[in-house]
């Protein structure tokens, strides 16, 4: 067996501890005699796994209490169009921040339920940087509002959590959930689609304060409304179970790491490096993202003559690092080192990055 590093940006390197375990485990779990995928969700072994799941999250982040953790599917981009359907009636408006890809899908995908305000977006600088906060045009009505913490796809990230009074600030942490400490209780609504920093794609961990999930009073099915979710311990139908427990399985290894604190400084270590790497090459590799927004996460960045592109990635590859071809919005590379990603992994990317350059310099 041999398993290469992988800066896939999602879905992405799994600890291979949890593999391990998932693999161990696969068919016989807990003694049963039956695999975890092969039993009811109500089951009493489940819903213990489910409780479980639910209760290590709500310790790693310190969730409050009046918030509810659901466990949903749909992908992130379900919840772009679900968000609105239950936090805003008809007529409202809403705020968005947009600051590269994810958010324009986030607005694209609210507009038939809510009028939306972009508030604020960077996409005249190619997303380069964070609209400073003092150029928000914020409506005190709004039912929301949105950001996008990390970017994904152009590197940016939030490193604070932006003040909007009173209205609630609902985020898509998609990419940078469980990536280090967070204050929950600064947020209406937090969602993460799972396939980045907490485990298999399918799988959406919502994380909402209970007052919001009795706003909305337009009409839709059941399996759209949070509030039925919530009532129903994310078992309104039938969850992904395999998802649910390979998160589970996540968050207790996140546990034996040292929690989200012990995470960020291993983030911060594995980003610097690479960063110092870009910066220190002489012109061969840049990365065009302001500093101060540069992601933790994903490390987006050019080769001088992008005719070595090509030459870069299937060297790469040889050398046994997975996934660094950029995304084609914005071109060249992206190392993605979420919390699966080891420091040893962001080291011989750099080390591979400084022969390559050596030979083509
Ligand atoms: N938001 C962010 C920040 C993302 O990175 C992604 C996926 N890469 C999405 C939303 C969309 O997620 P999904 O494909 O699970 O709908």
């Amino acid at each position: 067996m041999s398993r290469v590093w992988n800066f896939s940006a999602g879905p992405a390197a799994m600890p291979q501890a949890v593999l391990e375990r998932a693999q161990r485990e696969l068919l016989d779990w807990q003694g049963c005699g039956a695999s975890v995928m092969e039993l009811s969700h109500r089951g009493k072994l489940f819903m213990g796994l489910a409780q479980q799941a639910e209760a290590d999250l709500r310790e790693l982040l310190a969730i409050p209490d009046n918030y509810a953790v659901l466990f949903l599917q749909g992908g992130a981009t379900q919840h772009f169009a679900q968000i609105p359907m239950n936090l805003a009636g008809e007529g409202e408006s809403a705020d968005y921040v947009v600051t590269g890809h994810w958010g324009e899908k986030a607005v694209s995908e609210a507009r038939p339920y809510v009028t939306v305000n972009v508030a604020a977006s960077s996409k005249d600088e190619n997303y380069l940087r964070l609209p400073p906060r003092a150029s928000w045009q914020l409506n005190p009505r709004a039912a929301y509002v949105h950001y996008t913490t990390n970017e994904t796809i152009h590197g940016v990230q939030f490193h604070d959590v932006p003040e909007v009074g009173d209205v609630p600030l609902v985020a898509d942490m998609s990419s940078d959930i469980l990536s280090g400490p967070v204050d929950v209780s600064k947020f209406g609504l937090i969602y993460a689609g799972a396939q980045k920093n907490i485990g298999p794609s399918g799988l959406v961990v919502l994380i909402v304060r209970r007052d919001l999930l009795e706003r909305t009073t337009r009409p839709m099915a059941r399996i759209f409304r949070y509030a039925d979710h919530a009532a129903n311990d994310s078992m309104l139908n039938t969850p992904n179970t395999w998802g649910w427990y390979l998160a589970g399985l996540t968050f207790q290894w996140l546990k034996e790491q040292g929690g989200v604190a012990a995470m960020r400084e291993r983030n911060l270590a594995k980003a610097t490096l690479l960063y110092d790497a870009i910066d220190g090459s002489g012109g061969f590799y840049r990365c065009p993202v302001e500093h101060a927004a540069r992601s933790r996460m994903n490390v987006p960045f050019t080769l001088h003559d992008s005719a070595l592109d090509a030459d870069f990635l299937k060297a790469s590859e040889a050398a046994g690092l997975l996934a660094l071809k950029g995304h084609k919005a914005v071109g060249g590379m992206r190392a993605s080192i979420y919390n699966a990603v080891p420091l040893e992994a962001a080291q011989a990317l750099v080390d591979f990055m400084g022969d390559f350059a050596k030979r083509h310099g």
